[in-house]
């Protein structure tokens, strides 16, 4: 029995949900993977009876197919489907069964006008919890348009495929046999990467705001729902709404909730910021901010925004080490999310490059996967909490280099190795291993402002008690300004602050 007592009832009451049969086209080995994945099959046919299943050869052996009668789908998993891809087979059951994700109409409609034929194939680890967006996103082309198959690849079941194609991070995402990209993506931001988002001028025709928050993280959905609530116009731009919320895991100091994930606080306020007719513009860039008259934002398309005030949330990204072989080892070799790529070291040897808290738990996390751990810390000492560095020290498989300045990441077409400086001997040592993990803190967002605002050394925004900027209706919020402390529930209060402050501002003004 694969799935465990709890599961099974769970799954029971969703299996109740499908509309219509489905057939599981099944390929098999004698080996172990395959043993495992038929047992899970059998599983799933004998508690309901919409599952059909049939054996096959399909390209890749152990994978099943999930189908509609009559019609091959195109929905395949190669490897068993379990830990965090269990949600996208339940997913894929029901929707191939025929009841409707829950995904825009626009979104169906831009899926199905779609006319070429799109062979996508995406790497995964099943404790990854960035992939199953990833999959689950292309399943649902797959079934709404049958020019388009996907199959969602488990790495560890299909170690030499995964060494040949040098997929080093997940998700990690082909289009019919090339790269075509790799991290967390949303439905949209893969329509968008195929070029099927709106347009300039659909943009560029819109009336003026109250108020235009360029940025949809925390700081940013607060402030559009503040503002919203005073019932004046807002709209909202966000390269990736949810921001840095939806590469975190585990949450557990946003006040009343003791425990959530990322992409489920994400969704809560995509939600809520939907509440009040927020226009919301994802999957767009801004690249100017300029005070004429009104104050305009450009957007990366060219399309020119208008709005009476403009609150920017802008937030941050992980920091580069700047070191050469960091940008041609990328998803080679050099990761920045421990979580989410650490499995695809296992047994191998890594370095951790920041001795924060950050770098530090990424450190731990590692030390129970792969080989061995090197943490390289540029200070004499590490920065990371005393109970977090306590913990560190009792791992058996990790070595602590303090004083120390990462000069190069090596390799030939994958990181070999990496070198660095002992500060106070000024001499080179080069460690060989597989993979570099950085961990050094965060950038704010800020470059595309160039001198318009006033900001920090840092490029932090500089900021006032109501949010507002040296430039007169343009405020900030969040990890993008001069505040103390970058948390969620810091950069959701800051939102609130500019927001009132612009609404406070339009009164006056
Ligand atoms: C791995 C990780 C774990 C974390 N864990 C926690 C935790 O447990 N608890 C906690 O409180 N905090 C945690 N944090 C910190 C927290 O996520 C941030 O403080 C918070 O997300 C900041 O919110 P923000 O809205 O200011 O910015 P962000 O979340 O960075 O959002 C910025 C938004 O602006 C958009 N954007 C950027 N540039 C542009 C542009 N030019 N045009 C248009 N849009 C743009 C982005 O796409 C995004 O939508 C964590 C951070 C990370 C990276």
């Amino acid at each position: 029995m694969l799935l465990d007592a709890e599961i099974k009832a769970q799954l029971a009451q969703y299996l109740q949900m499908m509309e219509g049969d489905v057939l599981l086209k099944v390929s098999a080995g004698s080996d172990d993977v395959s043993r495992d994945m038929l047992a899970l099959v059998d599983e799933l046919a004998a508690m309901s009876s919409r599952i059909k299943v049939e054996h096959a050869e399909l390209e890749r052996t152990p994978s099943f197919s999930v189908n509609r009668i009559g019609e091959d789908t195109e929905v395949t998993f190669a490897g068993i489907p379990l830990g965090h891809e269990f949600t996208s087979l339940v997913l894929a059951l029901l929707q191939v069964s025929g009841r409707a994700p829950k995904v825009d109409k626009k979104v169906i409609d831009q899926i199905r006008a779609i006319t070429d034929e799109y062979r996508f194939e995406t790497y995964v680890s099943l404790s990854c919890h960035n992939c199953p967006d990833v999959v689950q996103a292309l399943n649902v082309m797959s079934i709404f348009n049958p020019g388009i198959s996907h199959v969602m690849i488990d790495g560890a079941a299909f170690k030499g495929e995964v060494e040949s194609k040098q997929v080093m991070a997940v998700p990690t995402v082909f289009l019919n046999g090339e790269p075509f990209g790799s991290g967390r993506m949303s439905l949209e931001e893969i329509l968008a990467k195929l070029g099927s988002g709106p347009d300039a001028a659909e943009l560029d025709d819109k009336e003026p705001y109250d108020v235009l928050v360029v940025g949809g993280g925390p700081a940013g959905s607060s402030a559009a729902i503040y503002a919203a609530r005073k019932g004046i116009r807002t709209g909202i731009i966000a390269e990736r709404f949810g921001g840095q919320v939806m590469d975190t895991l585990a949450i557990e100091n946003f006040i009343s909730v003791k425990h959530t994930e990322g992409p489920k606080l994400v969704a809560s306020l995509e939600e809520h910021v939907k509440e009040y007719g927020v226009d919301i513009m994802n999957l767009q860039r801004a690249k100017r901010l300029e005070k004429k008259d009104m104050i305009e934002v450009e957007l990366e398309n060219g399309a020119v925004l208008k709005s009476k005030t403009v609150i920017i949330s802008t937030g941050a990204r992980w920091r580069n080490v700047n070191v050469p072989g960091e940008e041609e080892f990328k998803n080679k070799g050099v990761a920045y999310c421990a979580h989410c790529d650490g499995p695809l070291f296992e047994g191998k040897d890594v370095a951790v490059i920041g001795g924060g808290n950050s770098g530090i738990e990424a450190a731990i996390d590692l030390a129970g996967i792969v080989n061995h751990v090197t943490v390289i810390e540029f200070a004499p000492e590490l920065k990371a909490d005393a109970v977090l560095q306590e913990r560190l020290n009792s791992l058996p498989n990790v070595t602590v280099v303090t004083n120390a300045q990462t000069t190069e990441i090596t390799g030939a077409d994958k990181v070999n190795g990496i070198s660095y400086i002992d500060r106070a001997s000024s001499e080179e040592h080069h460690v060989e291993l597989q993979g570099v993990f950085v961990q050094i803190g965060l950038v704010p967002n800020t470059e595309w402002l160039k001198d318009t605002l006033e900001r920090t050394r840092f490029g932090e925004i500089v900021v006032d008690k109501h949010g507002a900027t040296n430039l007169p209706g343009v405020f900030a919020a969040g990890d993008c300004t001069d505040s103390a402390y970058k948390q969620i529930i810091i950069s959701m209060g800051s939102g609130a602050t500019a927001a009132l402050g612009a609404f406070d501002y339009l009164i006056r003004n």
